[in-house]
C-alpha cells in the first residue's frame, strides 16, 4: 500500500524534533504537516483533515491533552502522542482524553514507525471483527450489509445502515453527534444534528417494534449515541 495518500500532522514546538520526526515521516512516503502550539495544531487539524496526527503534550500555549480533547469532539484521527513524560499517569491521561497510542521520548525511528503504520491500519479497518458484529440478538453482516434481530432480517434505508455499522465499530463507546456525523455524511453534513436524530428515531422504530428485544443503541443526551456491547 503506497503511503503518499496519508497526512500526517505533526505538532511538536521543538525545532529538531518537528524537523526530525517530518524527515522520517517523508522519507517513509508520508505528506507531512507541522505545527508548533496546540492552537495552530487544531486549526491545522481542522483545515486539513489529516490521517493521523503525531503530538507533542508540552506545548507552549496549551498542553497536547487540550488539543486531543478538541479533536476528539469532531473526529477520531488517530492521535500518537510522542512525550518526554513517561509516567503511567500521564500515559493514562493522554489515553483517557482519546489519544490511540503513546510513544516515549528518546525514541526509535522504526519502532515510531511501526507505530504510525498500526494507528493509521486500525483507524481504516476498525476494531478487529469477523466480518460481524453481535450484540445480543442483534446481528449485524458488514458483508452483506444486513441487519438482524433474533434471526429476522431489519430494513433499513442505506444511511440508517451506515449509522448503525459505524456505532458497531466503536461497541460501549459514546460517539459524538459531530463524529457520527463526519463518517456517514463527510464534511458536507456538518452541523446537521437534525437529519442524524431523524435518521436515529426511524432506526429505534425499526429496532423496537417487539418488546422485549433490549434497545441496542443508547442515547447519550446532548452528546451523541452509544451501541451496548452487550444487554445491559
Ligand atoms: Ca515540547
Amino acid at each position: 500500500m503506497g503511503n503518499n495518500r496519508y497526512k500526517i500532522l505533526v505538532v511538536e514546538d521543538e525545532a529538531n524534533i518537528r524537523s526530525f520526526v517530518s524527515a522520517v515521516l517523508e522519507t517513509n512516503g508520508y505528506q507531512v504537516l507541522t505545527a508548533g502550539t496546540c492552537s495552530q495544531g487544531e486549526l491545522v487539524a481542522a483545515s486539513h483533515c489529516p490521517d493521523l496526527i503525531i503530538l507533542d503534550l508540552g506545548l507552549p500555549d496549551q498542553d497536547g491533552l487540550e488539543l486531543i480533547r478538541r479533536v476528539r469532539l469532531s473526529s477520531l484521527v488517530p492521535v500518537i502522542v510522542l512525550s518526554a513524560r513517561s509516567g503511567e499517569k500521564d500515559k493514562v491521561a493522554a489515553l483517557d482524553a482519546g489519544a490511540n497510542d503513546y510513544v516515549t521520548k528518546p525514541f526509535g525511528t522504526e519502532e515510531l514507525m511501526a507505530r504510525v503504520r498500526a494507528a493509521i491500519r486500525n483507524s481504516r479497518h476498525g476494531p478487529e471483527k469477523e466480518g460481524r458484529f453481535v450484540t445480543g440478538d442483534m446481528e449485524i453482516d458488514y458483508d452483506k450489509r444486513r441487519i438482524s434481530i433474533g434471526g429476522e432480517e431489519i430494513r433499513l434505508t442505506q444511511t440508517e445502515y451506515n449509522i448503525v455499522a459505524f456505532l458497531s465499530e466503536h461497541p460501549g463507546k459514546v460517539l459524538t453527534y459531530a463524529a457520527i456525523i463526519k463518517a456517514v455524511w463527510g464534511d458536507a453534513g456538518q452541523g446537521c444534528v437534525k437529519r442524524l436524530q431523524v435518521n436515529m428515531a426511524n432506526i429505534r422504530k425499526k429496532f423496537g417494534v417487539k418488546p422485549g428485544r433490549g434497545r441496542y443503541i443508547l442515547n447519550e443526551l446532548g452528546v451523541g449515541y452509544r451501541m451496548q456491547e452487550e444487554h445491559e
